[in-house]
This record gives structure tokens, C-alpha cells and sequence, in this order.
């Protein structure tokens, strides 16, 4: 690793673009001895997302779930260079990605291009917001460490002000509405943090909030958690009720302004209406949407004129009408959600495929030499002893050539539900397990403790959580 990285002339140019689940997990198990490595990423440390959601009440501070790059790309056999800049355009026909350091503090350079002979494209997904006015000026995403630590600061916010001298009753309600949109998993997940947050702590320390404080968790679709079974749904909705969540199904969020909402509101007689719902801090969770690096590249390649939510590829993730470039996780189309497990999954499944490819060139050059050599051989006995070595690498060309298509294997659906509570949809043998309640919960925290990258994050996590438990949470707004 001490070694300068020198572009080897014969080693062919593999660009990773993307530091998140399927980037990182490919570059975990990629040799990179075989290949120039290139990454590139706005962001030079990895995300561990499942447990973002704590990150906004403080329970886990975000610096516990994250893990530089550089520490990961220092355990790897040959030097990887890593450029903090965002893929701005991947020119297809140059086969050129153009990058820009939109970081504060920029150099003589700041835009130039990178050249590839092969691209893995791991840029994951933006939020969605369906052009809704208002959406983006107004609330707080959820999906990266920045979001995490705004919401954080806006929950202490809201409540400081809603506790400012003389403010009218009106005011004090709404500016402790916490209203959250969109009931999938980060949406219900967010919603419990945030309720915990308060039982634990919140109304322990400022007594006077107890009866204006409420979370109202919004939902377009007649129930929460689409992917999880009916049993779990219906534990979840059980276990809000008793919490204190308002679930608001069938209320479709149409319009934003600064203090209040615009749902249309299906009645149960099937008319509809229009509602306002005044809120303090509104988090926007509705799902993934493409990014504009992946919908110009889609524009250039008439085989993806027909996909609209990503990257069409192949069962070898291949981009569809595109060669030598792969993509894997929440930019690419597949049969699969898209989540951590099967970013993760995919970005394992190509370093395999760039290993085993880097093995056949090997084998192919050899049997080429083999051959020359071979016609060159002086006598019988060299000729038929250097046969036997030519079927031996055929036989082992044939071997390594013999890599499957991606199959993705589903380890369970697992989601944190508040008040120590946490629903799971386990793959067990051939089954299916549903399960909801404490156990769930302890097991959920084992098994993101045993998934936790480094085992330095996993000592700041469990270093977290205990010290939660002992002080309970930080309120001081940063
Ligand atoms: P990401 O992990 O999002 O990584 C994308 C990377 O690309 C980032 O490093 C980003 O900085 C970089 N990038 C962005 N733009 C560019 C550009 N223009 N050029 C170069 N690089 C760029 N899934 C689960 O399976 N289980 C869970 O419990 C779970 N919990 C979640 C909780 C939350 C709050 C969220 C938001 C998501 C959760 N997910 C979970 C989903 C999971 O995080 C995503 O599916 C996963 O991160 C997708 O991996 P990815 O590699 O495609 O993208
Ligand atoms: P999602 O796409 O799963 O859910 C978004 C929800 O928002 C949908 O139910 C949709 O009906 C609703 N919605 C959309 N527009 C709306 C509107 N205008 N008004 C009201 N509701 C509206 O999004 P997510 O929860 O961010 O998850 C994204 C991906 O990440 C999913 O694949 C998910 O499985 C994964 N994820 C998994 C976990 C976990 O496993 N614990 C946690 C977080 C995210």
C-alpha cells in the first residue's frame, strides 16, 4: 500500500463511482491488484444507513456510523486513488466521467474528467418529491448524515420556540406537530426515534411540552410498511396507537407552504377532501428518486429510453446497450427493492465477476504464449509436454469462466418501530418468519451490531447506546 499509484499501462482502468452499500462492498472483496482503481465520491466515508434514524435524536451520534474511505482503501493490497468530487456527466461514447470538487475549499483545479475502460456506477438515489410545491424549501430529508444533524437541531428548535415567552397556544401546538410523510421504513422508523426521544427524555426535561407535543406520521396508501406481511403491518399500527403516533392513511401530501401541509384526505364514504395540517418540523420520506447523472447517461443510450426509475441491467448488472460499464444498488433496475442487503449483495457479486475476469485474461494470456511457444517446440516430447499444459489451462479457463448471473439472497425485512420494538420478516431455511416485539428489538440491535462495518464502529455504537441509557439524550441545540 506504501507504493506511489502508478497507472500501469497493461492493467486496465476501473472507475467505482460512489462510496455507499454497493460501491463500498465491491471494493471490500475487488483484488485490486488487478486493475487501476479509480473511486470517485462527493463523500469520502461510507454511511451505515440502517441506523441513520437514531442519529436524529441523538441516541447515536452520526460520526459512530460512518467510516472514512481512506481506512478501507488503506487494507487493500494495491494502492486505490480516491478523488472526493461528484460525477457531474459520464460521457458514453469517450468513455470519459467529467468530476467536480464541490467540497468548500477548492484547488486551481476543481473540474476535469476521469477516463475509464470499465465503470461500476453506485450513486445511489435522490429523494423524491414528485415536483410537489414546496417540498424542498419546507421540510428535511432523510438520507444523509447532514439531514440527521439538521432534524436534530430543528426538533430542539421547535421546541425552544414553542417554549418562548408569551407564545399563543395556536402557535405552541403547531410548532410541536412533528408531521412526517411517507410510511415506509424511514418514515415509520423516524417517527418511533422521534416519539422515544420524547417519552425518554423530552418530557422528562421540559415538563410543559407533555401535552402539545404530538408526531403524526402521513401516509398516501391505505396502511404503513407496504413490504412487510399484514401481521406485521397491523403490530406496527397496534404498537403506534399505544405510542401515540397518529397514522394518517389514504391523505396524499399535495402542496407545502412554510406551516402547514395540503393532503387530499380519502373519507371512508370514498369522497375526498382537502385538509391543512399545520406542523413545526416536517421530515420528507416518500422514497428514491433518479439523479441527474443517471438520467442524462440514460439519455445517451437509446436501449434505456424506455426505463424511467434507473439503470436497466442485465443479470450480470450490466447497463442494458452499454458495454463494460456495470451499475449496482439504488441507481440500477432490478427485480429487487432497493436496499442496503441487495446494494450490498450486488457490489460483492461484481468484485467476484472482476476477480474471476481478471483470472481468465490471465489464463488467456498464457495459453496464448503456450501456443506460440508450442509451434516453436524443438522436438516430440517438448511439443506433447507443452499440450498437456494447454489442456490443463483450457480446463481451467473453462472452470473460471463458469460464474452465474446475480442472485440476490433475501436475509429478512427488519425495521425499528419505537418504544423498544421492532418488527422482522426473517428468511428462515425455506420459510418465513414474522416476528414483532422486545426480542425482535434486542435482536435487531444484535444484528446491526454485528453488521456495523468496523469493529470500531461497532464499539461506538454500543458505547452510544449505553451512554443514552445512563444520561439519556443530548437536548442542547448545536
Ligand atoms: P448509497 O449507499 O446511497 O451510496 C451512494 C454513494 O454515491 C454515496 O457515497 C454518494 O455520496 C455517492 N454519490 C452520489 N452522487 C454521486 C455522483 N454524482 N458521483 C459520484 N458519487 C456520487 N436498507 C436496508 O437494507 N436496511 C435498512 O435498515 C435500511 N435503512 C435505511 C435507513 C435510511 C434512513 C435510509 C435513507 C435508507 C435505508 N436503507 C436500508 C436503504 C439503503 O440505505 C440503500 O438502499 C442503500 O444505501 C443503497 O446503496 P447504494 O450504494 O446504491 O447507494
Ligand atoms: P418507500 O418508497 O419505501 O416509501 C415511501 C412511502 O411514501 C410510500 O409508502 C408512498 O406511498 C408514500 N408517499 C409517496 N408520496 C406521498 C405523498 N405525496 N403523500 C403521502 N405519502 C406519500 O421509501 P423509504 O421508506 O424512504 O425507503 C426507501 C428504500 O429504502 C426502500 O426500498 C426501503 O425498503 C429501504 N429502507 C429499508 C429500511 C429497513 O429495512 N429497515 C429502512 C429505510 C429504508
Amino acid at each position: 500500500p506504501e507504493e506511489q499509484f502508478e497507472p500501469s499501462p497493461d492493467k486496465k482502468t476501473l472507475v467505482i463511482l460512489g462510496t455507499g452499500w454497493g460501491a463500498v462492498s465491491l471494493l471490500k472483496k475487488l483484488d485490486t491488484e488487478n486493475y487501476n482503481v479509480v473511486v470517485v465520491s462527493p463523500r469520502n466515508y461510507f454511511l451505515f444507513t440502517p441506523l441513520l434514524p437514531s442519529c436524529t435524536t441523538g441516541l447515536i451520534e452520526h460520526r459512530s456510523i460512518m467510516e472514512p474511505i481512506r481506512n478501507i482503501l488503506r487494507q487493500k493490497k494495491a494502492t486505490v486513488k480516491f478523488f472526493e468530487a461528484e460525477a457531474t456527466k459520464i460521457d458514453y461514447e469517450k468513455r470519459i466521467v467529467h468530476i467536480s470538487d464541490d467540497s468548500e475549499i477548492k484547488g486551481d483545479i476543481s473540474d476535469t474528467e476521469v477516463p475509464f475502460d470499465m465503470l461500476v456506477i453506485g450513486v445511489g438515489a435522490e429523494n423524491a418529491t414528485f415536483g410537489i410545491p414546496g417540498v424542498r424549501e419546507n421540510s428535511c430529508f432523510l438520507k444523509e448524515v447532514n439531514d440527521a444533524q439538521n432534524i436534530r437541531k430543528r426538533v430542539m428548535d421547535c421546541v425552544e420556540t414553542a417554549m418562548f415567552k408569551d407564545q399563543t397556544e395556536d402557535e405552541v401546538k403547531r410548532l410541536l406537530h412533528m408531521v412526517v410523510v411517507g410510511g415506509g421504513p424511514t418514515g415509520v422508523e423516524f417517527a418511533g426515534e422521534l416519539k422515544d426521544f420524547f417519552n425518554d427524555d423530552l418530557k422528562k426535561w421540559i415538563p410543559e411540552i407533555q401535552d402539545n407535543f404530538h408526531v403524526t406520521l402521513v401516509e398516501a396508501l391505505p396502511n404503513v410498511l407496504p413490504m412487510f406481511s399484514k401481521q406485521l403491518i397491523d403490530y406496527t399500527e397496534s404498537t403506534f396507537k399505544e405510542e401515540e403516533i397518529t397514522i394518517r392513511t389514504k391523505t396524499m401530501v399535495k402542496n407545502v407552504t412554510d406551516k402547514y401541509i395540503e393532503a387530499q384526505v380519502t373519507n371512508p364514504d370514498g369522497s375526498k377532501s382537502i385538509e391543512k395540517i399545520p406542523y413545526g418540523l416536517l421530515v420528507w420520506a416518500t422514497g428514491n428518486a433518479v439523479r441527474p447523472v443517471i438520467r442524462d447517461l440514460m439519455g445517451q443510450i437509446p436501449a434505456q429510453k424506455d426505463s424511467r426509475r434507473g439503470l436497466a441491467v442485465n443479470e450480470y448488472l450490466v447497463v442494458n446497450g452499454a458495454e463494460n460499464i456495470w451499475a449496482v444498488g439504488d441507481c440500477a433496475i432490478t427485480n429487487y427493492a432497493p436496499t442496503a442487503q441487495v446494494a450490498g449483495q450486488e457490489g460483492a457479486f461484481l468484485a467476484r465477476l472482476f476477480n474471476t475476469m481478471a483470472k481468465t485474461d490471465a489464463i488467456e494470456k498464457e495459453l496464448q504464449h503456450l501456443s506460440d511457444t508450442q509451434s516453436q517446440a524443438k522436438s516430440n516430447d517438448e511439443r506433447n509436454q507443452i499440450l498437456d499444459e494447454i489442456r490443463e489451462r483450457q480446463k481451467q479457463l473453462r472452470r473460471t469462466k463458469q460464474i452465474g448471473p446475480f442472485q440476490y439472497s433475501h436475509q429478512g425485512s427488519l425495521a425499528y418501530i419505537g418504544k423498544e420494538r421492532a418488527v422482522a420478516d426473517i428468511s428462515w431455511l425455506s420459510g418465513n418468519i414474522a416476528s414483532g416485539g422486545t426480542l425482535t428489538y434486542l435482536f435487531w440491535r444484535s444484528a446491526y451490531l454485528s453488521m456495523c462495518f468496523s469493529s470500531r464502529n461497532r464499539v461506538l455504537v454500543a458505547f452510544d447506546w449505553i451512554k443514552a441509557r445512563l444520561f439519556g439524550r443530548d437536548v442542547s441545540r448545536e
